[in-house]
């Protein structure tokens, strides 16, 4: 059965076929459909943005697709930035992953939180997951994943803020630990587990 998960990021799609691995679905995603309507992202939350890349798509293509919305919230800085985690340093964002608004969105976090302590560093990662098909949306959950925001940049995996992203149980960083360890605990792994229940449930009904 095909699932079609509504992105253009690389990054993210390669994490999700990797979580969702073994899991039986036939895995394209925007890529693989070439023009298709244009969603914007103007909901206020990660699960309304989540919801309108699946519906719109679903709709567009009559298929079973999964909408993901994703970013970083960051305590001091009162949940910022959020659902504009991508385009938090204002530079255009580049789909495919690991790019020059990575690494600006970066420094204006280190540049924000200069002379915190690690104890004023909380932050935690979400991911919303919607699911929706040619009849509309069936499901919306969270995942999330907490951390710290370090005091510079370290490691080579992951994208996006991972190089910042300090696992407490490991004290190293998402971009440090890869992607077997990020994959057994991210946002996105949890979001995903509570939508593959869901989406197991969705097919025994049919
Ligand atoms: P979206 O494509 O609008 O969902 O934006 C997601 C943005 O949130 C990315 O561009 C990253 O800046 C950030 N983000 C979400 N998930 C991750 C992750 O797993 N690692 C690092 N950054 C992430």
């Amino acid at each position: 059965m095909e699932l079609i998960v509504a992105t253009r990021n690389k990054k993210k799609l390669k994490e999700i076929k990797a979580i969702l691995k073994g899991s039986g679905f036939k895995i394209s995603s925007l890529a693989d459909y070439g023009q298709v309507p244009k969603i914007i992202e103007n909901g206020k939350t990660f699960g309304e943005n989540a919801a309108k890349k699946a519906v719109k798509i679903a709709r567009f293509t009559g298929k079973l697709t999964l909408g993901e919305d994703s970013g970083l919230c960051v305590d001091a800085l009162a949940g910022a930035p959020g659902i504009y985690s991508s385009r938090f340093s204002g530079k255009p964002v580049c789909p495919a992953g690991r790019n020059k608004s990575d690494s600006q969105n970066n420094l204006k976090l280190l540049r924000l939180l200069k002379g915190l302590p690690l104890s004023k560093r909380k932050a935690h990662y979400s991911c919303a997951v919607a699911l929706a098909d040619n009849k509309g949306l069936f499901g919306v959950v969270e995942g999330r994943c907490a951390g710290l925001i370090g005091f510079a940049l370290k490691g080579r995996h992951g994208f996006g803020y991972d190089p910042l992203f300090v696992i407490p149980k490991y004290k190293k960083t998402f971009a440090q630990l890869g992607e077997k360890i990020k994959h057994r605990m991210s946002h996105r792994y949890r979001a995903l587990r509570k939508a593959g229940k869901i989406i197991k449930k969705y097919i025994e009904k049919d």
